[in-house]
């Protein structure tokens, strides 16, 4: 069912991500991590629904996406760009296979960071972010989403990369099985994976190499 929500609020995350704030439905209820299919409510962009993820808590009174605008696609998220409080999204019912499982590892690549936006926020709300952790990988620095929030939960442990940016202090390179064998001790846990479909791929494919259960891989299927 289509729901019609007002903008409440737009902000500059980084360079290129906008979070928007907007209207909760009455009875509108989701799970952290899941998504739902969302158009602009403008002539000649309704039908066009992209999926985006709820970064807000489950019990706020509003909703909340945090998005990376494309201005090269001409598509949805260059239009979203353009818009300002007052304007209005379409929103579908959320769906979605990521969900809280078990303490475990988190890992994503740019935008794939969002589901992982509001289960970690939802986590540190109840207490029990402890003993979990971030593994985040962008290009360069200014493209990291949220750092701050990161490194303000306590007792979660973080660890970013950079791909394209050698002179930064943070580690450099790709998560591949080599990275994962450095990294990562225990294969028991749950492993939460959300990027580029490219990136997802190949960890789940490293991950089960080196012992994780396929039962315990979460990610968009
Ligand atoms: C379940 C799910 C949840 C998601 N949640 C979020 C979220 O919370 N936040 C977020 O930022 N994103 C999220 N995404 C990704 C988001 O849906 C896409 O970024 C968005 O659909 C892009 O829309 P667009 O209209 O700007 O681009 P589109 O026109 O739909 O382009 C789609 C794809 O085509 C390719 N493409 C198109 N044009 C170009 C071009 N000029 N150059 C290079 N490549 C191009 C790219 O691969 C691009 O991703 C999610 C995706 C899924 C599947």
């Amino acid at each position: 069912m289509a729901h019609r929500v007002r903008i409440t609020g737009v902000e500059d995350v980084t360079h290129d991500v906008r979070r928007f704030s907007f209207e909760r439905p009455a009875g509108f209820v989701f799970e952290p991590g899941q998504a739902t299919d969302v158009a602009i409510d403008r002539d000649g962009w309704r039908d066009e629904k992209r999926p985006f993820t709820f970064t807000g808590l489950k019990d706020w009174d509003h909703l909340e996406f945090t998005i990376k605008i494309y201005p090269d696609h001409g598509g949805v998220t260059n239009q979203l760009g353009g818009l300002k409080k007052g304007d209005a999204l379409l929103i579908e019912d959320p769906w979605g296979t990521i969900r809280y499982k078990g303490r475990g590892t988190f890992i994503a690549g740019g935008a794939g960071v969002t589901p992982f936006i509001a289960i970690l926020r939802d986590l540190e709300d109840r207490g029990e972010i402890a003993g979990h952790r971030l593994i985040f990988s962008n290009r360069t620095e200014r493209d990291i989403i949220l750092r701050e929030t990161w490194e303000a939960m306590q007792g979660l442990d973080r660890l970013f990369l950079v791909t394209d940016e050698p002179a930064s202090r943070l580690a450099g390179g790709r998560i591949d099985a080599d990275f994962l064998k450095r990294n990562i001790r225990d294969f028991g846990q749950h492993f939460y994976v959300c990027g580029p479909d490219g990136m997802v791929a190949d960890v789940n494919a490293a991950l089960k190499e080196l012992g994780a259960s396929p039962d315990a891989l979460v990610f968009e299927r």
